[in-house]
């Protein structure tokens, strides 16, 4: 599904953020990546995304056979990868349901498929609305605008719902969630998990994937994977911290 390989990346006109960084993720496959504040986890979602921001420097990127890097932000989402956004932006004067149903019907176009009317699209949205735990009210009010952290987040799992994606990164969407709203953003990534999708699951809380149960645990440090297990490897960075692996880490490669 998607192969990343010895990828180096900067910010333009910055700092090199990713090093030599590889995965391997199967169809499928579920991995969790988890790892302190400012190791470069959202600049990986954004360069698998193709945010201009970043300039990939080397190495390389295969999603399903073809070289990810290559194409366009529109041409890897209408090949169903999917980003919820660390930091969701606002869209003022524009409403959930205006938004979900242009971007919906933007792929569905590209792909000449039929357009979802009005109707359809109140549906599907008030089903992934209840999903998620979010009211359907919210689907008029303009998109995310004013929303807590929480809320802006579930809309992202609604966008993810809708849009069906292939491969789907989530950039720790269940900071700032409360309890009730990670067990409804865990049953949304079960609900989609199938023998073919995949997931990037950025988190810093073991919570999520206790009901999850992601196939591998990667540890992310300094702009790469430093270990990779299962979910014992959650529970010990649950009991220790970063500080315990990344330490040992960097005794072993001295
Ligand atoms: P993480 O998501 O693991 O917390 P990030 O990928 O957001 O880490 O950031 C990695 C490092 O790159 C941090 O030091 C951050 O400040 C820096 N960084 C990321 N994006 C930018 C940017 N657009 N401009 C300047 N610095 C950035
Ligand atoms: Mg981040």
């Amino acid at each position: 599904m998607l192969s990343i390989k010895h990828l180096n990346a900067q910010i333009v006109e910055g700092d090199q953020i990713l090093k030599q960084m590889s995965l391997e993720l199967q169809p499928g496959e579920v991995h969790a990546i988890m790892g302190p504040n400012g190791s470069g986890k959202s600049t990986l979602s954004s360069v698998l995304m193709g945010h201009p921001g970043y300039e990939v420097t080397s190495g390389q990127v295969i999603y399903q056979n073809q070289d990810l890097l290559q194409m366009s932000v529109d041409e890897r989402a209408l090949a169903g990868v999917f980003l919820a956004f660390q930091y969701p932006m606002s869209i003022p004067g524009v409403s959930v349901l205006n938004f979900l149903q242009t971007v919906v019907n933007v792929q569905r176009k590209k792909k000449n498929e039929s357009l979802l009317d009005a109707y359809e699209i109140i549906q599907k949205a008030e089903l992934a609305c209840a999903r998620v735990g979010l009211d359907k009210s919210f689907l008029s009010k303009s998109l995310n605008e004013g929303f807590s952290g929480g809320e802006k987040k579930r809309v992202e799992v609604i966008q993810m719902l809708m849009l069906n994606p292939k491969l789907i990164i989530m950039d720790e969407t269940d900071s700032g969630l409360d309890i009730d709203s990670i067990k409804k953003v865990s049953e949304a990534v079960s609900f989609m998990r199938d023998g073919s999708r995949s997931f990037l699951i950025v988190t810093h809380y073991k919570r999520i994937l206790d009901t999850i149960k992601p196939d591998k645990v990667h540890v992310f440090h300094d702009g790469h994977i430093i270990q990779t297990g299962d979910m014992a490897l959650a529970d010990r960075l649950e009991q220790e911290g970063y500080d315990g692996i990344v330490n040992q880490s960097s005794k072993e490669h001295q």
